[in-house]
């Protein structure tokens, strides 16, 4: 059978993946495991927070589903680091687990131009360096191989390749908890010449609710009328579920450190490198020994369940120790785990070894996409997922590949830091990773990144003119009132009652706005009402114009360097002067521009000058 796109894997990548190659009008076919398993969260129920709210933005505005399935299946929403600038406001949602799977196998089953089938791929058939299909095996009694064909292949099989479950000493093969590992296609991969590297990471055990004491926890309420993700969203009103937050002691801290000679971390049995901004529970006491309590979140798991997922809890400690550990904490003395918690080991590609497309550079048309490559999170997977069905999109339609930049998106931070970073432990999403995010904030998203969801064919036309609709009212109010002169006895009362210094002469609007200390909505009886999406730019514009101003002015000098273009075979070896690090490390990445060299860690100003001049010389440049 022969298709414009295969998509291996049906996690946060690949349904991102499959779904904007369908809609981009490519005939896709989207294997996967387990049809029930589709869009699993395999760790915490929730999406969004710091860093990973800006992602869930830009694939919205791209097109992507992350976004609106959040807005459909969430229970709680809240705002976090509304205190700080809006720079790094970030959106969080809980999940209802159950129905964002359902939600999103539903979505994939009506896709028009897209099929399903649950095989597990075993092989990438290659031909002349060029991927051309996918063989497959059934999981019966009498396993079935078959063979597809298809112009573009991405593969996005999160933590299944080679995936090794641990609980205590105790290990076995899984994709997950409960699923199978991919084991043939990590070998197909390696016999392709692709370097593999092995990493770990873990997860909390989940409860049961009707055995936690919360009158012991402290609940944390969403916001009563909360922001959702998607533009497509109307109407917006979600459940509003609590989650509870509980602490370890000292009880905990010593119990765990008398049981670390049955935990495979501390054993020498798993090898792969974990999350270091997201340790286990025996990680943190181990490594913060000094520290008292770690914080757990205790989190719902959706309407219909009593299970609750405690969020701070990672571990891979042997399940009676895991009982043992729960029941010195606040309010969890009784509680009765449903599941363990485990760590899983598995294989991932190293990313220097695909382009800023997404596309391998040693097999043309196949794709990687997702936690394959190193990363960790859905959101990250799904950032990756639309790009790379994007781009397989615009390789049928023999266009060249869309690259999202550092300084106009999120994505396009993580991206290039993908394939410019040696990745040596899972890489995650934040907001200090982007150098311009004041100026990539979630309240813009539609304003950067909307115009490609519109070319590709992806978001409606009519939801961009709303956009460039409030694009114009803003512009012509902030215009008003920097004009707008209030004088001293019209505002006055209103800044002594807020603590801000009176005016003696009349003053525009606009500056008064500028004032930390004074909102909108203080001035609304004297400059009237305004529509939230309007309120909340003018407010950013009197508050922080001077540094987007000079953040922009930034931006243009880094695109310079980004405008030198490095051939993919030329050779550093021949380059005098050129540190030995740097060498290395530019030959083995192979940079595509000498932006991208100058943020290769290693690679230092003097080489990148080194560089410049052998290309000049060589009159490579242009
Ligand atoms: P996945 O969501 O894993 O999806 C992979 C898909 O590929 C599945 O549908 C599977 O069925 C399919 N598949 C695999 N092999 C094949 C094959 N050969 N043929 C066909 N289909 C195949 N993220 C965090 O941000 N923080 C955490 O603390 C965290 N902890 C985690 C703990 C555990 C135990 C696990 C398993 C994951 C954890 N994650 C965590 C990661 C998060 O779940 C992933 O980053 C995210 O789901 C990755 O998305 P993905 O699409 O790349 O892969």
């Amino acid at each position: 059978m022969k298709f414009d796109c295969i998509v291996v894997g049906g996690g946060h990548a690949g349904y991102e993946a499959a779904l904007v190659s369908s809609r981009m009008g490519l005939n896709t076919l989207l294997l996967t495991l387990n049809l029930d398993t589709i869009a699993q969260l395999s760790c915490n129920p929730s999406m969004g927070g710091l860093g990973k709210s800006q992602l869930i933005f830009e694939v919205d505005r791209l097109g992507g589903e992350i976004g609106y399935a959040t807005d459909l299946t969430g229970i709680g929403f809240k705002m976090l680091n509304t205190k700080k600038g809006p720079a790094v406001w970030s959106l969080r949602a809980q999940i209802d687990r159950k129905r964002y799977r359902e939600n999103m196998r539903k979505t994939i089953m009506k896709q028009k131009n897209l099929s399903v089938k649950q095989e597990e791929a075993t092989e990438i058939i290659v031909e002349r360096r060029k991927a051309i299909g996918v063989r497959t095996r059934t999981h019966s009694q009498n396993p079935v191989e078959m063979e597809y064909f298809a112009k573009t292949i991405v593969v996005t099989t999160g933590t299944f390749l080679n995936g090794l479950v641990h609980i205590g000493l105790h290990h076995h093969s899984a994709g997950r908890m409960g699923e199978l590992p991919s084991e043939e296609l990590s070998n197909s991969l390696r016999n392709l010449g692709f370097e593999l590297g092995r990493l770990k990471t873990g997860t909390s055990p989940r409860v049961d609710g009707k055995t936690i004491d919360f009158s012991q926890t402290t609940p944390q309420l969403p916001d009563p009328n909360p922001a959702n993700f998607s533009y497509r969203t109307k109407d917006f009103n979600p459940p509003k579920v609590a989650c509870y937050i509980t602490h370890t002691n000292q009880k905990t801290q010593e119990l765990i450190l008398k049981n670390l000679d049955r935990s495979p971390l501390y054993q020498g049995v798993i090898t792969g490198i974990g999350p270091r901004y997201c340790p286990s529970i025996e990680d943190k006491c181990v490594k913060f020994k000094e520290k008292e309590s770690h914080q757990v979140f205790i989190e719902p798991d959706g309407l219909d369940t009593d299970e609750y997922y405690l969020n701070g809890l990672a571990t891979s400690l042997p399940a009676d120790v895991q009982v043992d550990m729960l029941h010195t904490i606040p309010g969890l003395e009784d509680v009765e785990i449903i599941r363990p918690g485990y760590g899983i080991e598995y294989d991932f590609v190293f990313p220097h070894q695909v382009y800023s497309s997404l596309e391998t550079k040693r097999v043309k048309n196949l794709f990687l996409a997702g936690q394959i490559l190193g990363t960790s999170g859905y959101e990250e997977a799904s950032a990756q997922g639309i790009i790379a069905g994007i781009n397989a999109g615009l390789r049928v339609k023999k266009h060249s590949p869309f690259i999202l930049k550092r300084n106009e998106s999120y994505i396009g931070v993580l991206i290039d830091d993908l394939v410019t970073q040696e990745i040596l432990e899972p890489y995650r999403m934040f907001t200090s990773r982007v150098e311009h995010r004041l100026i990539l904030r979630q309240d813009n998203a539609s304003e950067r990144l909307m115009k490609y969801g519109v070319k590709f064919g992806l978001v409606g036309k009519i939801y961009y003119e709303e956009i460039e609709n409030i694009k114009t009212k803003v512009k012509s109010k902030l215009k008003e009132l920097k004009g707008h002169r209030v004088t001293p006895d019209v505002v006055n009362p209103i800044l002594e009652k807020h603590k801000s210094a009176l005016i003696t002469q009349p003053t525009p609007i606009f500056q008064i706005l500028k004032r930390p200390e004074i909102k909108w909505e203080m001035l609304e009886p004297i400059a009237g009402l305004l529509e939230p999406e309007i309120c909340t730019q003018i407010e950013l514009h009197a508050k922080y114009d001077g540094y987007i101003k000079r953040e922009h002015e930034l931006v243009k000098k880094v695109k310079s360097l980004e405008g030198y273009k490095i051939p993919l075979e030329f050779d550093y070896l021949k380059v005098n002067g050129l540190s030995y690090e740097a060498r290395e490390k530019l030959s083995k990445i192979r940079p595509l521009t000498i932006g991208q060299a100058n943020r290769i860690s290693g690679v230092r100003s003097a080489d990148v000058t080194r560089l410049l001049v052998a290309l000049k010389s060589r009159a490579l440049i242009h």
